[in-house]
């Protein structure tokens, strides 16, 4: 079942008034208000209060911990998983993954150790705001100014605060992007001179913002901001570089994370790209730069091999204008090609991916993967004995059919027999 984002709110409200029930303070916290009042659907509901787990747990039959010793208990309401977090005085992270102790602390002390202004805020379902009408709102930390004024902010110290946890400088990019907001000038400032310390935080942690960024609302966005802040070298674990994300840019929101890395990697390692100049690195420096990203943003084996599929099609596709028609045909029925598609189309020169894209029409018209005609059961009843000229011959009677030179089975077994090398 997939649950409505309309009932997720009201699996929220439902755990606060709950809470509120039996005696305790609870709000609903983060990013959902954050969202809510900038008008946006919240991804995900956060509830906190100053219950303890365990008297959370005892409270809710359908939970679970998930942090203990966090303060963290996971709700399941009508299907929905809400995090019900216990007030707390700490959200450093030191191995990278988890804080290595927290305190319960009270509202105002919890929004304090939270990392931006704008996500720093709490709202009460249960009370209507004078104003808006909406839920009341409390702000210990300015949020709400600073959600008007579009701008990401570091709670106290923005030096102190990045030095407890350097991953919240990416945190700032993802947010600044997807709202598109500014980063507040001195939050920025105490970015630049720390971003080298990046490198201490773990290759998984930085790969899922990364990750995020570049599938989220404005990637190219993202990547101005990672090297504007000169956080690109640490990212990368390569030279920081002054270059436009206009292929990113150009991208279209279809495109999946792996693609959006390749158009990342042609922005940075090839500039503003005809198909040419990015096959010219696909065939050259890509066997170098795909490994790099792979270990600084810690890729899955599907990322990763995503990203070699879309850049080798890419390749492929530079020498569309060459290619007989089964050719372009098995190029068409490759699963990547439309993410390539989406690449081709974002190049600074979009010329190749139109005239591919009119010339593929009619061979799509046709069917680009028919089943084959014949199979290697009739090359075995024909009396050949599987080996490499079985597969040459299935290659060369499929390429016969892709190209209509050969329409029926009777025809492609007379191709066989034709092909077949007498013993
Ligand atoms: P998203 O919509 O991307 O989930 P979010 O604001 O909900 O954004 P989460 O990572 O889900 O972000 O965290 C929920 C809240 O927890 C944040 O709004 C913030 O108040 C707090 N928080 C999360 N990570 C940190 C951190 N590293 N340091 C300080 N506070 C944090
Ligand atoms: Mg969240």
């Amino acid at each position: 079942m997939i649950p409505s984002r309309r009932t997720a709110r009201e699996a929220a409200v439902n755990i606060v008034r709950i809470l509120r029930d039996a005696g305790y303070v609870a709000y609903l916290a983060g990013g959902c208000v954050r969202d809510a009042l900038l008008g946006l659907e919240p991804k995900d509901y956060d509830v906190a209060t100053d219950a303890r787990p365990e008297a959370v747990r005892k409270l809710f039959q359908r939970s679970r911990y998930v942090g203990e010793s966090f303060g963290v208990v996971l709700v399941y309401v009508g299907g929905h998983p809400i995090e019900v977090a216990t007030f707390r005085s700490e959200w450093g992270y030191e191995d990278g993954r988890r804080p290595t102790r927290v305190h319960f602390t009270d509202a105002e002390h919890d929004a304090q150790r939270r990392d931006f202004t704008i996500n720093g805020l709490f709202a009460d379902p249960l009370q209507r705001d004078g104003q808006t009408g909406g839920d009341r709102i409390i702000d210990f930390v300015g949020g709400r100014a600073d959600l008007q004024a579009r701008l990401v902010r570091a709670i106290g110290d923005p030096q102190e605060r990045f030095a407890e946890d350097y991953l919240r400088m990416l945190r700032a990019v993802r947010f600044a992007a997807r709202l598109d907001f500014q980063i507040e000038g001195k939050t920025a400032a105490a970015i630049r001179p720390s971003a080298k310390y990046l490198g201490q935080i773990s290759r998984e942690r930085i790969g899922q913002e990364v990750q995020w960024m570049l599938t989220g609302a404005r990637p190219a966005l993202a990547a101005w901001w990672i090297q504007q802040l000169r956080l690109d070298s640490a990212v990368l674990n390569e030279d920081h570089l002054d270059v436009e994300a206009a292929t990113l840019r150009r991208l279209s929101a279809e495109a999946q994370f792996p693609t959006a890395l390749a158009a990342w990697m042609i922005d940075r390692q090839v500039g503003p790209a005809t198909l040419e100049a990015a096959e010219d690195f696909v065939e050259h420096r890509a066997e170098v730069v795909v490994p790099r990203w792979r270990t600084a943003l810690c890729l899955s084996n599907d990322d990763r091999d995503g990203l070699r599929a879309v850049l080798s099609l890419l390749a492929q596709a530079h020498r569309w204008p060459q290619l007989k028609v089964a050719q372009r045909k098995r190029l068409l029925a490759k699963g990547a090609w439309g993410q390539t598609m989406l690449l081709l189309h974002a190049l600074a020169d979009a010329a190749p991916a139109r005239e591919i894209d009119q010339q593929s029409r009619a061979l799509i018209a046709e069917g680009v993967a028919p089943p084959p005609l014949v199979t290697g059961e009739d090359l075995i009843a024909l009396g050949l004995a599987p080996g490499p000229v079985f597969g040459q011959l299935l290659d060369q009677v499929y390429d016969a059919q892709l190209e209509g030179r050969v329409t029926t089975r009777d025809q492609a077994l007379g191709f066989l027999n034709e092909h077949t090398p007498t013993p």
